[in-house]
């Protein structure tokens, strides 16, 4: 499958790839395109993540979806469409959203992290993850024409928490359009620093992605001695971290005999079920 790739990777970059076990936290339209890229390169054990249900308001920027699984788990169509893709890897779907309580379980064990999330606060929780158990981390945004990502080395580069603050109230439930073509840039930017994180060249710092203008720029950073995660380690945001919107757990349980996932318009939102219940609020 990856014959006309190998000459241009070579055999040792693309055994590393075939070895890497990856953690992609999010399935949306950024989580999907890298995971499609990650699986065509001929990565073989993966992770995603994603607690959401595919909407139809998904479908013009989501890579993997159809209109068929509005509805269905994105992290369960995510993972079946990167199999037919490409039928020797392992995608493995994991129904939950990630937060402090599981970050750390979560990391445990892989070698990269793709941060395909849409909300600060959730991923300054992966981050403070990451930075304590040393996993690369490669973090990608998206909002309007504009996109940015990252390479986190935990030890070597600046982490997140070293520029990013938390939100509070209606500022973190901001709903930003984008479009198909600016979210590609993005990921795209990401898996190519998943390479370069393999060859072992890589740069401190921020890219910045214009789509409109079509141009990527490296702003360089320096590590924050007063960050609390890369500097200070005292990971502050695996202690919990208040979600005001996005998807959260609930306590709920769905309702005897109901279908798998049970999916409820509710006032502030929707309510989704596996075994688990979700709340999507804000959106
Ligand atoms: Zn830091």
């Amino acid at each position: 499958m990856v014959t006309r790739q190998l000459l241009v990777l070579g055999p040792e970059v693309q055994e590393k790839i075939f070895n890497l076990k990856i953690l992609v936290v999010g399935c949306g339209a950024l989580g999907s395109s890298i995971l499609e890229q990650l699986v065509r390169l001929g990565a073989e054990n993966i992770t995603v993540m994603d607690a959401d249900v595919v909407e139809i308001s998904n479908l013009h920027r989501t890579h993997l979806f159809r209109y068929e699984d509005v509805g269905k788990p994105k992290a369960l169509v995510c993972s079946q469409r990167a199999m037919e893709i490409n039928p020797g890897a392992k995608v493995k779907p994991i129904l939950d959203v990630l937060d402090e309580t599981n970050a750390e379980e979560m990391v445990k064990g892989v070698d990269l992290v793709f941060d395909a999330l849409d909300s600060v606060n959730s991923r300054l929780i992966l981050n403070d993850a990451c930075v304590k158990n040393r996993i690369p981390l490669i973090y990608g945004g998206v909002s309007g024409e504009y996109g940015s990502a990252m390479l986190v080395k935990p030890g070597e580069t600046p982490c997140l928490s070293c520029f990013m603050e938390p939100q509070e109230g209606t500022d973190a439930c901001e709903t930003v359009g984008t479009t198909p073509m600016t979210v590609s840039l993005v990921a795209t930017s990401q898996v190519q620093l998943m390479l370069r994180l393999l060859r072992g060249d890589y740069a401190s710092g921020l890219y910045y992605i214009d789509a409109g203008s079509l141009s990527i720029d490296l702003i360089k950073m320096e590590r924050n001695p007063s960050c609390q995660a890369c500097s200070l380690m005292t990971y502050k945001y695996l202690k919990g971290l208040g979600h005001s919107c996005g998807i959260v757990r609930v306590k709920e349980n769905p309702p005897e005999g109901s279908p798998v996932p049970y999916v409820k318009r509710v006032n502030d939102g929707l309510l989704i079920c596996y075994e688990k219940c979700f709340k999507k609020i804000g959106r």
